[in-house]
């Protein structure tokens, strides 16, 4: 159960220094409740009481973490039911199935694809996260060989399919060290899996044939000692999948249910044969709430909007995705190349500077800091105005590489354009398009 401040501030030094960033322990403790500071801001904290608030603050929702290294995917560790009420903590990994009775050429098209499929989106790199590897023949060695072959063939998470315990440990002699998700235990194998899992330090996913009959068996592994786990509550039919998945999160974070506190594991690759159908349902477990989801198998057409969906629902909504202000240089520009100025909105950055690479015109982009604002709701802030433009065209560099006194600001900020020249002695302010999509057009009137 968390605790409240006041149990908080009681576990706390009481010297009131401010280190923390706030003036009294007590408002440091109300803070640390309502999960707006870290406890490691405090430096004075004693190891006991450390340990227990520690132990207080962890997320109802474990987080796990499969595989090693930078592709390490981090799932669970989520606070609330809605986006809006903070934010959605770990994306959900997307998992490419490889069996080991497809034949070999099959399997080198997956990984080909799993390792292919990747997309660059306002700077980030959106990409698929795991390969389930699963025993279809119950052959130990074929298992194990096609574990070591995907372990080789890309450097994402692994997830280890199974319910046999000697075929899970036959896998796991070929990937153990990249630290694959085990799935899964049932009540049938669960001492041996755990076993394992232990043995190894691997997550344990735990299936059951309905969410009810889920609790006592993660209680059992927690007994046993596992503390990285995540769920399958069994159902394969949408509907019911669904609501398991909303229950699993309320029971955690609403009923501090701890057996349920754990990230899920959902298989739409089980749940239809038609490929769209499982898109469409493996979008909804992006929104509610999977952990890991198994496909299939990825095409483009299909895994790109769920790639684009989940950067969606987890980007933090109270935090615009920012650009870092500075003068970008776009096609090898000279000393005569137009110079146009936008914000730092992350998107508003994309879609400028890729017309202006479709126009083919060298060119440099300012980039203006105004908290990643688009241009209009900056204009109408305030912060994308006249003078500060102009201090930042004053402060940006940008007089030192052109030779030009020409500045082309965003339609949407025409108004802006005499007090830019007021403050900007000798430069002329051009009114550019309003729409991103007419700057190509625009630049090929350009003249120093
Ligand atoms: S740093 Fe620690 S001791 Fe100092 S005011 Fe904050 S909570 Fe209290």
């Amino acid at each position: 159960m968390p605790l409240t401040g006041i149990e908080i501030f009681k576990l706390l030094p009481k010297t009131n220094c401010g280190e923390c960033g706030v003036p009294t322990c007590l408002a440091f403790a109300m803070n640390l409740a309502a999960g707006k500071a870290e406890l490691s801001a405090c430096p004075y904290v004693s190891e006991e009481s450390r340990a227990k608030l520690q132990e207080a603050s962890a997320p109802p929702i474990r987080p796990v973490t499969i595989g090693v290294g930078d592709r390490a995917l981090k799932v669970g560790g989520e606070t609330v039911m809605f986006r809006h009420e903070k934010r959605f903590e770990n994306p959900p990994g997307f998992a490419l199935l490889i069996t080991d009775a497809m034949a070999e050429s099959e399997v080198d098209a997956r990984l080909e694809r799993f390792n292919q499929l990747q997309y660059e989106r306002i700077g980030l790199t959106l990409r698929p996260d795991l390969v389930a590897v699963r025993d279809d023949s119950g052959d130990a060695s074929k298992f194990e060989a096609l574990a070591n072959k995907v372990k080789q063939a890309s450097d994402g998470g692994i997830i280890l399919m199974s319910t046999n315990p000697d075929i899970m440990a036959a896998g796991l002699r070929a990937c153990a060290d990249r630290k694959p998700l085990l799935y899964a235990a049932t009540e049938e194998n669960l001492d041996r899996m755990a076993d394992l899992a232990k043995e190894n330090s691997c997550p344990l996913a735990v299936k059951a044939p309905k969410l009810e009959e889920l609790a006592p068996l993660t209680t059992k592994l927690t007994e046993a000692g596992v503390k990285d786990i995540v769920l399958d509550s069994g159902s394969r039919v949408l509907h019911q999948a669904f609501e398991d998945q909303v229950i699993i999160r309320s029971a955690a974070l609403n009923k501090k249910f701890c057996p349920l506190g754990f990230p899920t594991i959902v298989l739409p690759c089980e749940m239809t044969d038609d490929p769209m159908k499982e898109a469409v349902i493996a979008s909804i477990f992006v929104a509610k709430y999977g952990g890991i989801i198994v496909l299939s198998d990825f095409e483009g057409e299909s895994l790109f909007p769920l790639l684009v969906e989940r950067l969606n629902i987890y980007t933090d909504p109270q935090r615009p995705l920012m650009t870092t202000e500075g003068i970008y240089e776009i096609a090898g520009p000279d000393e005569s190349s137009p110079v146009l100025i936008t914000t730092n909105f992350s998107l508003t950055y994309f879609i400028v500077s890729g017309e202006i690479e479709t126009s083919r015109v060298p060119s440099y982009l300012l980039v203006m800091n105004t908290d990643g604002l688009s241009v209009m709701t900056a204009w109408a802030a305030g912060t994308f105005v006249g003078d500060a433009i102009a201090a930042f065209v004053k402060k940006s560099g940008i007089m030192d590489k052109v030779k030009h006194h020409k500045l082309i600001i965003p339609g949407y900020a025409a108004t802006e354009s005499g007090g830019i020249e007021d403050e900007l002695k000798g430069w002329e302010v051009l009114v550019g398009p309003r729409e991103a999509s007419h700057i190509p057009a625009f630049l090929k009137t350009w003249k120093a």
